[in-house]
């Protein structure tokens, strides 16, 4: 028999990609797939189109691998909420997207919740569900709440209600004491909260009319997944405490393996669990945007490569695309600053890497100051992760290690977690 595999699958905002890897984190086969679009009368079938794609990525992994895989596991996109009947799985309503807001929820939400908790924005899980409660008369009593992970993953195994707390944290589980919170129990809506485990759980083998259409095997067991974001920075193996991923794409986002959880709603920080460690992330305004607004990719890699990186740039700037940061400055006011503009093309993108990498450094110091642990080495996603010049620009100004992530595609983090599943489930 040839070695077993583990497959992972991410749903993401355009997209959905499969990833199949060994067990030292080689990648047999991958692909990716558009969502199909289905319209139910007026607005798009989300469900159908994302049931549609969880079945073409199945049979987009090679016939020949698919009895080798010993574990499955889903990373969907974060707040995505699906409310189904608790009997049948299917859904009472379309689903609320992950950037939907319920701002009609908010007051209600607010009055019962810790201020300042991840549940008090529009577009949190716990916002989706009181906004559906209190709209919604029929089939209240055996309504079910499921994230879009949670309910792809119940399409394999078939058991409802089970969720992770990556994904139940913006419904309000406690990941610290491992329950929903008293003040959520006391709501009416309190039996539509799925059971939760830690992502990278096995909850079942794979449904036997699945295994047996596509070919997998008997033992290929289903395990809990986690949200696209986490996903894409369990990919880039950073599983030390001081160990980090910023991602340099439109904007600048860093997450950070600490220790101890930190949150600070000012700033837009919070913690997820992973085990027994903390992700930390936190998210700037600046970032590739500004540099797309200036120049155009190949100028970017032109100009880049005449950058001397050894080299200090005097230019102090605030790249943002509009007024407006959250982190590691929080002020809705702060304007872009992006003068004086130097004659030379290279002087001024120069100068704008090297702000970027000063605003990183902040970021990461803030983080150490508000008690993570502090950072030892980063690692980098995005379109920004390319630039050479750039990373060593930014080892200069962070006086760390900085390299390109091997791997960045949420899927493969995904499949790291269905690794975990089948190694735990072994124990
Ligand atoms: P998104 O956040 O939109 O998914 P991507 O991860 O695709 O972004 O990254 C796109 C960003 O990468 C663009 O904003 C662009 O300015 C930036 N980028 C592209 N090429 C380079 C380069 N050579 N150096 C620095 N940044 C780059």
């Amino acid at each position: 028999p040839g070695e077993r595999l583990y497959l992972g699958m991410d749903f993401g905002t355009s997209g959905a990609r499969y990833a199949l890897i060994d067990k030292q984190g080689t990648i047999h086969s991958e692909g990716k797939r558009e969502y199909p679009f289905y319209m139910s009368g007026e607005t798009i079938d989300w469900v159908q189109s994302w049931k549609t794609t969880i079945f073409s990525l199945l049979e987009d992994v090679p016939v020949h691998f698919r009895p080798l895989v010993a574990s499955i596991s889903i990373d969907g996109t974060s707040a995505t909420t699906i409310i189904v009947d608790s009997n049948t799985g299917e859904p009472l309503w379309r689903p609320f997207l992950y950037n939907e807001s319920c701002p009609d929820a908010l007051p209600m939400v607010k009055s019962i919740a810790p201020v300042n908790h991840t549940v008090c924005s529009g577009s949190s899980t716990l916002c989706k569900l009181v906004s559906w409660w209190n709209t919604e008369d029929s089939k209240k009593e055996s309504a079910l709440l499921l994230h879009q992970a949670d309910w792809l993953l119940w399409l394999l195994h078939g058991k409802l209600g089970v969720s992770d707390y990556n994904n139940a944290l913006k419904v309000g589980y406690d990941p610290e004491v491992d329950s929903y919170p008293p003040w959520l129990l006391a709501q009416p809506y309190s039996h539509l909260l799925p059971s939760v485990t830690a992502p990278g759980t096995s909850i079942g083998c794979l449904k036997e009319n699945i295994r047996t259409q596509f070919g997998f095997s008997e033992d290929c067991v289903v395990c809990t997944g986690t949200t696209d974001s986490i996903a894409a920075f369990l990919a880039a193996r950073a599983t030390q405490p001081g160990k980090a991923v910023t991602s340099l794409g439109s904007t600048l986002a860093i997450k950070l393996l600490s220790t101890r959880r930190i949150e600070d709603a000012r700033f837009g920080v919070y913690s997820h669990r992973l085990d027994d460690k903390w992700l930390v992330g936190g998210a700037s305004n600046t970032g590739g945007a500004v540099l797309r607004e200036l120049f155009t990719d190949e100028q970017l890699d032109k100009l880049s490569e005449q950058i001397n990186p050894m080299e200090a740039s005097p230019l102090d700037y605030y790249p943002l695309t509009a007024a407006g940061e959250r982190f590691p400055v929080a002020d809705p006011n702060l304007a872009p600053r992006l003068h004086p503009r130097p004659e030379s093309d290279v002087e001024y993108l120069h100068g704008i890497l090297e702000s970027i990498a000063r605003i990183e450094a902040k970021a990461y110091s803030l983080l150490k100051d508000m008690g993570a642990t502090e950072v030892e080495e980063v690692f980098t996603a995005g379109g920004g992760a390319k630039n050479d010049k750039w990373i060593k620009i930014r080892e200069r100004v962070l006086g760390l290690p900085v390299s390109r992530a091997m791997q960045t595609e949420a899927a493969y983090g995904a499949a790291l977690l269905a690794l975990k599943g089948a190694q735990q489930s072994l124990n």
